[in-house]
Order: structure tokens, then C-alpha cells, then sequence
């Protein structure tokens, strides 16, 4: 049998951040996570300056033997339209590898480590949890992404009452004839939305590597999705013709339309598993960070008592940082003049910059969490 403070499930940024936080505080945690690492995460691998900082992240340090790309600029359109460029001249962004990211983020994060193994049992007894009958914690912690077992515990009905984004990738190193013949500028992704807005294909060479993918909101349409776009790609000479197109398929939840139970007696969401996605562009990494922050703090403020009343907190954190959910209710303008809006703020430049990729995709108005 073993014992900690905390038990996190799910070794991903959520799981690794809120980790490496609880033992800075001097709890001791264990992180289980039921792949080995490094592990693949579907993921475009796109990450903000607020995400390095909220990380800490010493650059210089990751940057050796990783890929670190950085992003300078966007080209931007509806699907199979004229593409509008910005360049904005210095970094914005930077690309990374989930297989390198997160086997970095979990590895320095000091936590015990349980991998390779599943979550298959949660049972409360007493004042503990007991999980898989073998690890017994005072609190636990759901970091495990969107199928996150411990939000089922809770009551989540994964993949039934849910509206979720259904998103289909695939990321592989180019060979060097490849390289040849892709016309993406390793420092300029491309985006390009679908013109009833319910989601967007990118393109994203980060240095030798090439993801290339699609994420809607209307489940019933992804299935072809990917591969239609990658043919566009391909007719446009954007890509290479030999591409071995093996999509793989991840789904989670976007902000505004999560509906889940994130905190109860001794047990809290983060990242994922509690729904956090920012509703505009999908982005997951960084609400998951600020949420496993958050987390943190709550729990080092509870001195030792996790009972709902001391963990609530956590909510009104969230609901404070993310804001108030906006249910798809039926919007007082017309569709048919929205989606003529939206598709104006993506072709025209200006519009495009300071709406779509300052306040939506960058989010560079929003200050970090407590760095
Ligand atoms: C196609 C696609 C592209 C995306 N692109 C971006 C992007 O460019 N930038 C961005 O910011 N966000 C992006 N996102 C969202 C982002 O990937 C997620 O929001 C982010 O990974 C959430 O991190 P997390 O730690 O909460 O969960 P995850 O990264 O999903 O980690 C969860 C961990 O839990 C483990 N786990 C799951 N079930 C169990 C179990 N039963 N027992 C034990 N362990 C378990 C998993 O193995 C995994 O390691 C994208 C998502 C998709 C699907």
C-alpha cells in the first residue's frame, strides 16, 4: 500500500503543473498516469509567452534536443479562400512537441511517479480515497484529460450529454524530400475556418515536423474532415503528395459549453477533466496550467482540511479567471449577419490581427496568473 498527501490523476501540463506546485509547498504527491513517457497527446503543440511564463520555463534549457519553434506571424482564411498574412516581426508563439513537452513538464516536476497504469477503481472510506485498491490519498485530483476518470466519478456523462469538439491530427518529421516540397514557413501557421464557424483546419511546421489537422464542435462532420483538408493542402502545393495520412482522433470540451461538477469533498478537476478550453480557439494548455495553479493554492490554503467547504474556493478561482459561462442560447443578431461578421474579421487584415489572433488565438491582453 501506498500513502501521500494528494494523488493526481493524469501526468499531462494539468496534472505536472499542480505537482510540482503541492511539492514546492512540501505535500507529498503522486502522480499517476496510465501511458508511459514520453507519450503522443493529440495537439497541435501550439503555446503562448504566457504559458513559458506561467510554466517558468527556461528556454535555453527546453530548447536543448527539443523542438521550440518560433512563430512570428499567421496566415489566416475561410477554408479555401484568400489567405491574409500578419507579421508581427518578433516571437508570439512558440510549437512544441507534446512528446517532449509534457515527458519535460512531468519529469521536473519532483512528484512520485505511478505510469503505466489505469485508473480502475476510486472508493472513499472514511476520510481517504483508495485508488485501485493500492494507493491511499487524502485528496485526489482529476488531470486526466477528457475521458479523466475521476470526472466520471463525479458524474460526468462523457461522450453522452456532452457538446464536445471532435479534432483529428497527425505530426510526423518530414524526410528531406518532403522538406522540399512543403511550402509552409516553419515560422507562420495557417489557419484556416470553416465558413459556419463551427471549427478550423491548421497547418503547423514546427522546424523538420509537420502537424496538420482539423477540430470542429459538430461531431457528425469530423470524420472526413481531415482528409479533405489535407487533399486541399495538396491541390494548393502547400504539402507534400506521399503523406501517409493516419489521423488520430481526440475530443474535449470548450469552456463555455462544460457543464461539470469540477469540486466536492477532497476531490477537484483541473485542466481537461474539468472542461476549461477557451471557447474561441480551443486553446487547452494554458487554462489547463492556470487551473492546476489554482488548484494548488486552494489546497495549500485548506491546511490539511479538504472538506468542500474549504476546497469551494476553487470554483469561484475559476469562474473568476475564465468568466461566466455563455450557453449557447439563441443570439438576438440573425446567424446568417453573424457568420458574415466572422468571416469578415477573418479576411480582412486588420480585423484579423487585433481580433481573431490578438484577442482570441493570443490572448495577449491577459495578463499571467500570479508570476
Ligand atoms: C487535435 C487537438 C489539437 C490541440 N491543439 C492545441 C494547441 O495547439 N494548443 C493548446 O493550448 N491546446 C490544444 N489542444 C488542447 C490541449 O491538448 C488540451 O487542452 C491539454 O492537453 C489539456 O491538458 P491536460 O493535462 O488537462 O490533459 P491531457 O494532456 O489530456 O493529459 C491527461 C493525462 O491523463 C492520462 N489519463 C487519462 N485517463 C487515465 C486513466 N484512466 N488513468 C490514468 N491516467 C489517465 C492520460 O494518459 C494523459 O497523460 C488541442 C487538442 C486537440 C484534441
Amino acid at each position: 500500500m501506498e500513502t501521500c498527501d494528494v494523488l493526481i490523476i493524469g501526468g499531462g501540463p494539468a496534472g505536472s503543473s499542480c505537482a510540482r506546485e503541492l511539492i514546492k509547498a512540501g505535500l507529498d504527491v503522486i502522480v499517476m498516469d496510465k501511458a508511459s513517457f514520453p507519450r503522443d497527446k493529440v495537439c497541435a503543440g501550439w503555446i503562448t509567452p504566457a504559458v513559458v511564463e506561467e510554466l517558468e520555463l527556461d528556454l535555453d534549457h527546453y530548447r536543448q534536443g527539443r523542438i521550440c519553434q518560433d512563430i512570428l506571424g499567421f496566415k489566416t482564411a475561410t477554408m479555401g479562400g484568400a489567405e491574409v498574412y500578419n507579421d508581427y516581426s518578433h516571437t508570439v508563439s512558440f510549437g512544441i512537441r507534446r512528446y517532449e513537452f509534457d515527458h519535460y513538464l512531468l519529469s521536473r516536476c519532483g512528484a512520485r511517479l505511478v505510469l503505466n497504469t489505469a485508473v480502475s477503481d476510486i472508493a472513499r472510506q472514511h476520510d481517504h480515497w483508495l485508488v485501485n485498491g493500492n494507493i491511499r490519498a487524502s485528496m485526489l485530483i482529476g488531470a486526466g484529460g477528457h475521458f479523466c476518470p475521476v470526472a466520471r466519478y463525479l458524474g460526468a456523462k462523457v461522450g453522452k450529454t456532452e457538446q464536445s469538439v471532435c479534432a483529428q491530427e497527425i505530426e510526423f518529421k518530414m524526410t528531406t524530400q518532403q522538406l522540399a516540397q512543403c511550402n509552409i514557413d516553419a515560422e507562420t501557421p495557417e489557419l484556416y475556418f470553416y465558413p459556419d464557424m463551427s471549427g478550423y483546419g491548421w497547418i503547423f511546421r514546427k522546424d523538420q515536423y509537420i502537424n496538420i489537422g482539423v477540430g470542429r464542435e459538430d461531431t457528425g462532420k469530423i470524420a472526413n474532415a481531415a482528409l479533405q483538408f489535407m487533399e486541399l493542402l495538396q491541390q494548393q502545393g502547400k504539402i507534400p503528395a506521399d503523406i501517409n495520412a493516419h489521423f488520430k482522433g481526440h475530443a474535449y470540451l470548450l469552456y463555455d459549453h462544460a457543464q461539470r461538477k469540477i469540486v466536492d469533498d477532497s476531490v477537484l478537476l483541473i485542466g481537461d477533466a474539468a472542461g476549461l478550453a477557451y471557447t474561441e480557439s480551443g486553446e487547452g494548455i494554458r487554462p489547463a496550467i492556470e487551473s492546476a495553479l489554482l488548484a494548488a493554492n486552494v489546497i495549500k490554503d485548506s491546511q490539511d482540511d479538504y472538506q468542500l467547504q474549504k476546497l469551494q474556493p476553487y470554483n469561484d478561482l475559476i469562474v473568476r479567471r475564465f468568466g461566466k459561462k455563455h450557453f449557447k442560447q439563441k443570439s438576438w443578431i440573425p446567424d446568417k449577419i453573424r457568420l458574415a461578421l466572422a468571416n469578415k474579421i477573418i479576411t480582412n487584415r486588420f480585423l484579423s490581427r487585433h481580433i481573431l489572433l490578438n484577442r482570441f488565438f493570443l490572448r495577449s491582453e491577459v495578463d499571467t496568473l500570479y508570476r
